[in-house]
């Protein structure tokens, strides 16, 4: 009996072909994907501050007002906090550098020659690197406890840097939220949603008026964009938000709970201890400098503390 050759392709087998063939268009250059990412969050700080001073709220709280004042403090407040975390965010402070193994030999009285526990030779960086630290091909780096690479911030979120990283993404939702509602109010006075005026919410319909028609003004126009914009990122920002406070509550960075990793965790403050240091919630308020209890090279294991 003649056997038929399979000439059809699974989904999968053309989703594997897809990737292999690193079609430039839908791969582009990581380094581009920093700079395009640091210029998008930058964007949206500057021009949602802006736009809620000079556009929402004169229009809003046309006469003095306490609520008008105490929204502007509360805009000024949350995009300080915003701009602060992110420059902290930035800061290269999780790198793995080669005399931190002479520390770790010091402390566990390992073999000068052997690694310590745990510890793994990168090839790339040519340095033997301590558990749950990876290298990042973008940054050029080993970092410890490296949780992903962020291209907001164009650096690794590590050890050092989780915290800064976790009130950013906070602050990054209120601010979202507080955008969306004055986006909303504004818009709201000038088309009314709760009337056939709603229509005029659908961007394609937008650009036509205003372009078109010219019955919408180019600030409406522009608030309407925004309005996307801001609830696109307001999505982003809390899906990142859950997902890091899942994998701090965890004891996990995102690197092992994707490997089903879940050696390091041994209780459930742990993590969120491991992370944000001995006064966790005051980074809300503001980004002190209080040190870390651990030092994200000497991690003892769950499975090793059972062992003992
Ligand atoms: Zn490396
Ligand atoms: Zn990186």
């Amino acid at each position: 009996m003649e056997c038929r050759e399979r000439t059809h392709e699974t989904l999968k087998e053309k989703l594997r072909a897809h990737y292999q063939t690193k079609d430039k268009i839908f791969q582009p250059d990581p380094k581009n994907a920093n700079s395009f990412g640091v210029g998008f969050f930058l964007y949206m700080s500057f021009v949602l501050l802006g736009e809620a001073f000079f556009i929402l709220l004169p229009t809003l709280f046309q006469e003095p007002s306490l609520w008008g004042a105490v929204m502007s403090a509360l805009i000024l407040f949350v995009f300080v906090q915003t701009m602060l975390n992110w420059m902290l965010s930035r800061k290269k402070t999780s790198v793995v550098v080669a005399s931190m193994r002479d520390q770790a030999v010091e402390l566990t009285g390992a073999d000068a020659i052997q690694s310590p526990p745990g510890w793994q030779t990168c090839l790339k960086c040519q340095l033997e690197a301590p558990p749950r630290s990876h290298h990042c091909n973008l940054c050029g780096v080993c970092v410890l406890k490296r949780d992903h690479h962020c291209f907001f911030t164009a650096s690794c979120v590590g050890f050092h840097n989780q915290r800064r990283f976790i009130v950013l993404l906070f602050y990054i939702t209120l601010a979202n939220i507080i955008a969306a509602v004055l986006q909303f109010l504004y818009l709201d006075q000038a088309m009314p949603f709760l009337s056939m005026e709603f229509l005029n919410y659908i961007p394609m319909v937008t650009v036509y008026r205003w372009l078109i028609v010219g019955d919408i003004s180019t600030w409406v126009m522009c608030v309407v964009v925004h309005l996307y914009l801001t609830l696109f990122c307001l999505a982003g920002a809390v899906f990142f938000l859950v997902w890091q406070f899942v994998v701090v509550f965890r004891g996990q960075t995102s690197h092992e709970a994707w490997k089903n990793i879940s050696v390091y965790q041994t209780g459930i403050l742990d993590g969120w201890r491991s992370t944000f240091g001995p006064y966790g919630m005051v980074h809300f308020l503001f980004p002190f400098q209080i040190d870390l209890q651990q030092d994200g090279i000497n991690w003892e294991s769950s499975m090793r503390l059972k062992s003992n």
